[in-house]
C-alpha cells in the first residue's frame, strides 16, 4: 500500500504560535491534501512538545502547574489551527500529538530501552552513564559550547546565550550519554548514499560538514532534582530524559511505536518512515541526533528531513519580539481569508530560502493573482456563460468549416489548449512533490494567463453579436470553463475553501478534492450542464482600510504589556505609512535635541550596532547605541551633528545602556538608515520643535 506520512515539528508549549508555526503547518497540510487527492493514504502530524525546564519555569511564572501551562498553550494552538482550517474537522491534520500522552511515554521508554541494549558501530554501549558539566540555556534546552555563547562582560558572571541574550545556567551533574561520536561514519554514509535525505542541498552540505567536524556524545538525561517535568529514564527514575530525546520520538510513538492499541489505530508499520518538515534552526536535531537514535534502535530512517527558511520582515530583518515585528496570528486572521494566506506564503517563499512577509505585499498579491487573476477569470467566464449560453456549458466543438474563422479570432484548437493545460498540470504536480510550491503555482497561473489572453483576443462579447460566430463563441467559453475545472482540481490542496466554491459555481457536484489531478482528461466537462450561481470567489481587499485596521490592532496591546522593545534605530515604526494624526501636545512630549558625535565604535559580535558618545551640552556626553554600523564607518561620524531623542527611557542593548536614540530616515527594501542632520550651524543641545 502506498502511504505518505508528513510531520511538522511539535511546537514547544512555552509560548504562543506565530507565522513560522502556521507556515510549516500550511506546507504539511498542502502536501497531505495533494497526496490524498491522488489516492495515497496519508497521515499528517502536528502537535506540541510539553516537557522540560522551560515549561516548568513558564508554569511557575504564570502560577500554573506544568500540565496546566501545557494545556493552556495547547488550547490556543488548537483554536488557531481551527480558525485557519488546519484541524481534522477541516480536513487538516490527522493527529495533534502531545508528549504528555501516556502512550507516548510508553513508546519513548521502549525506544530508550532498545538503544540502551544496543552496541554502537564501534562495539561500545550506545548509552552510558557519565558526568556532565557545561553551560545550559533553558529556552534553547541546549548545552552551549564556547562558540555558541557570548563571554560575560564581567569576569565570573555566566556567559550569555547568543540567541536569547540571557545568562546560561552552569550545570554539573550525573547524566546518561548517548554515544553520538560513534555514529559519524554511519551518518555520513546515509548523507552520501541518499542525496534526498536532507533537503535542500545547501542544508545537506551544512549537516555533512557538521558531522565531518566530529560529533560529541550527547547528554540525554538530567537529574530529576534539576528537571522533574519529563519522562523518567526507564529503570532509573532519578533521571529525567532529555527533552529532545522525548520530543523527537513523538514521530514514531504517534503512529504506534511501543503501544499496541495505537499501532492498531494508526499503524507504525504502515506509515513509517515520515517526511519531516522543519525550520532550519532545528535541523541538527532532526538530521543528526534523530537519525543516530534510530540507527542505534535499528529503526528505518525518515524518508527525508526538509528544512525551510525563515520569514523575515519586508526590510529583511529577522522577526523577533525585540523588534516588535512578529506576525501575530490573531491580527493576521481577522482581515484575510485562510486561502489568501495559504496562497501568499506558498507563492512567496522559495522553499528552503528565507521569505519576506509584509501585509502590504500580501494584499498586493491577493489582489493581483487571486482577485484580478484566478477569481476574475472564473467570474468573467461564468458570467458570459450565463449571459450568452443561458447558464449552460456550451459545446466546445468547432465544425471543420468554422476552424479557420475560430483560429483567426484567436481561439486555440482543442489539441493546443489541452496540450498546454496537461503540460501545466504535470509541471504543477512535479514541482509540488519537490516542495517547489512557488514554481508549482507559477505553472498553474500560466494557464490563467493563457486563457485570459484567449478571451481577450477572441472577444466573446463581439462574437456574441454575430450568429455566424455562435460556435466559435461556445468554443471559447467551453475552453475557459474546462481550464477552470482543471485549475480547481489542481489548486484544491492549496486553496481548499475557494476551490470548493469555484467547483460549485461551475455546476459540478462533490469536491475537487475527490478528483485525482493525474487522471484528469480534457473535455470531460459536460456540454449542456447547468452552472451554479456566480459569485466573486476572491473579493478585492481594500488596502488602505485593511492596513489601517491592522495598524490599529497593533496599537492595542492584546496581552499584558511587555517591557518595551529596545530600538536599534529610529526607523522601525514607519513600515505602514502615516495612518493617524496626533495632537501638537503629543509631539511636544518628544524631546529632540541636536547633538554632536564625540566618539563612535563598533561593538564586538553586534554587526549592526555602533556605540556613540554624543554631546548634548549636558554635564556628561550621552552613550547612545545606533543600528547603523552596516552603513556608516564609525570614524566618519566623529564631529557630526545628529538629532537625538533625548527623553527616551534608557534601555539596554547587548548589555550596554543606550541613553536616547539617533533619528534617521529609512528607505529601500532593506530599511537603509540615513542620519538626520543640519546644513546650517546649530549649537549642541538645541531643541527641535
Ligand atoms: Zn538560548
Amino acid at each position: 500500500m502506498n502511504t505518505f506520512y508528513v510531520t511538522t515539528p511539535i511546537y514547544y508549549a512555552n509560548s504562543l504560535p506565530h507565522l513560522g508555526h502556521l507556515y510549516t503547518m500550511i506546507v504539511g497540510d498542502t502536501l497531505a491534501r495533494s497526496k490524498r487527492q491522488r489516492g495515497v493514504e496519508t497521515y499528517f502530524l502536528t502537535g506540541t512538545d510539553e516537557h522540560g525546564i522551560n515549561i516548568e519555569r513558564a508554569a511557575q511564572q504564570n502560577g500554573r502547574t506544568p500540565q496546566e501551562q501545557a494545556d493552556y498553550v495547547v488550547s490556543y494552538f488548537k483554536e488557531m489551527t481551527s480558525k485557519f482550517g488546519l484541524d481534522t474537522a477541516h480536513g487538516g491534520y490527522d493527529v495533534f500529538m502531545r508528549t504528555t500522552e501516556p502512550f507516548h511515554a510508553e513508546g519513548v521508554s521502549e525506544l530508550w530501552r532498545k538503544i540502551a541494549k544496543s552496541k554502537t558501530p564501534k562495539g561500545n554501549d550506545a548509552i552510558y552513564k557519565g558526568h556532565y558539566e557545561g553551560w545550559f540555556c533553558a529556552p534553547c534546552a541546549e548545552y552551549k559550547t564556547e562558540d555558541e555563547y557570548q563571554k560575560p562582560k564581567v569576569e565570573g558572571d555566566p556567559p550569555l546565550c547568543l540567541i536569547h541574550e540571557r545568562p546560561l545556567d552552569r550545570v554539573s551533574e550525573e547524566s546518561y550519554f548517548f554515544r553520538l561520536s560513534d555514529y559519524d561514519k554511519a551518518l555520513l554514509s546515509v548523507l552520501e548514499s541518499r542525496p534526498d535525505f536532507v533537503r535542500p542541498e545547501s542544508r545537506r552540505n551544512e549537516v555533512t560538514s557538521f558531522v565531518r567536524g566530529g560529533l560529541q556524545d550527547l547528554s540525554v538525561s538530567r537529574l530529576k532534582s534539576s528537571v522533574s517535568w519529563g519522562i523518567p529514564v526507564p529503570d532509573d527514575p532519578s533521571h529525567t530524559m532529555y527533552v529532545w530525546f522525548d520530543a523527537l520520538t513523538n514521530y514514531i510513538t504517534a503512529i504506534g511505536y511501543g503501544n499496541k492499541e495505537r499501532e492498531q489505530a494508526v499503524g507504525f508499520e504502515k506509515f513509517w518512515p515520515a517526511m519531516h518538515l522543519v525550520g532550519k534552526d532545528i535541523l541538527r536535531f532532526h538530521a543528526v541526533y534523530w537519525p543516530a537514535f534510530l540507527l542505534a534502535a535499528d529503526i528505518e530512517l525518515p524518508r527525508a528531513v526538509v528544512a525551510h527558511g525563515m520569514w523575515v520582515d519586508p526590510a529583511g530583518r529577522k522577526m523577533s519580539k525585540t523588534l516588535g515585528n512578529v506576525i501575530e496570528l490573531d491580527v493576521l486572521h481577522k482581515p484575510f481569508p485562510i486561502d489568501v494566506i495559504r496562497y501568499f506564503v506558498l507563492r512567496e517563499m522559495v522553499f528552503g530560502q528565507d521569505g519576506r512577509f509584509g501585509y502590504e505585499a500580501l494584499i498586493d498579491r491577493a489582489n493581483s493573482d487571486l482577485a484580478s487573476g484566478l477569481g476574475n477569470l472564473s467570474s468573467r467566464t461564468l458570467t458570459m456563460i450565463a449571459r450568452y449560453g443561458d447558464s449552460r456549458i456550451p459545446s466546445g466543438v468547432i465544425p471543420e468549416e468554422k476552424l479557420l474563422l475560430a483560429k483567426r479570432a484567436g481561439v486555440d484548437t482543442d489539441e493546443t489548449i489541452a496540450g498546454f493545460v496537461e503540460h501545466a498540470r504535470n509541471q504543477f504536480l512535479e514541482h509540488l512533490d519537490n516542495l517547489a510550491f512557488s514554481r508549482a503555482l507559477e505553472a498553474a497561473w500560466s494557464v490563467v494567463a493563457r486563457v485570459d489572453k484567449m478571451i481577450t483576443d477572441a472577444k466573446p462579447w463581439d462574437l456574441a453579436k454575430d450568429e455566424n460566430q455562435r460556435q466559435t463563441l461556445g468554443a471559447v467559453l467551453y475552453r475557459a470553463a474546462e481550464s477552470l475545472r482543471w485549475l480547481t482540481v489542481l489548486l484544491h490542496p492549496v486553496l481548499p475553501e475557494s476551490s470548493q466554491a469555484m467547483w460549485k459555481q461551475l455546476g459540478l457536484s462533490g469536491s475537487p478534492g475527490q478528483v485525482n489531478p493525474s487522471s484528469l482528461k480534457w473535455g470531460e466537462l459536460k456540454e449542456g450542464a447547468a452552472i451554479g450561481d456566480v459569485q466573486p470567489v476572491f473579493p478585492r481587499i481594500d488596502k488602505a482600510k485593511v492596513m489601517a485596521e491592522i495598524t490599529g490592532e497593533k496599537d492595542v496591546p492584546a496581552k499584558p504589556a511587555e517591557p518595551s522593545p529596545p530600538q536599534e534605530h529610529a526607523t522601525q515604526a514607519d513600515a505602514v505609512g502615516i495612518t493617524s494624526f496626533i495632537e501638537i501636545d503629543d509631539f511636544a512630549k518628544v524631546d529632540l535635541r541636536v547633538g554632536q558625535v564625540l566618539s563612535a565604535e563598533r561593538i564586538p559580535k553586534a554587526d549592526k550596532l555602533l556605540l556613540l558618545k554624543v554631546d548634548l551640552a549636558e554635564e556628561q556626553p550621552r552613550q547612545v547605541l545606533a543600528g547603523i554600523a552596516q552603513y556608516y564607518e564609525p570614524e566618519k561620524l566623529i564631529g557630526r551633528k545628529v538629532v537625538i531623542v533625548a527623553n527616551l527611557k534608557p534601555r539596554k542593548l547587548r548589555g550596554l545602556e543606550s541613553q536616547g536614540m539617533v533619528v534617521a530616515a529609512s528607505y529601500g527594501e532593506e530599511g537603509r538608515p540615513v542620519l538626520a542632520t543640519f546644513t546650517e550651524d546649530v549649537p549642541n543641545g538645541a531643541r527641535l520643535k
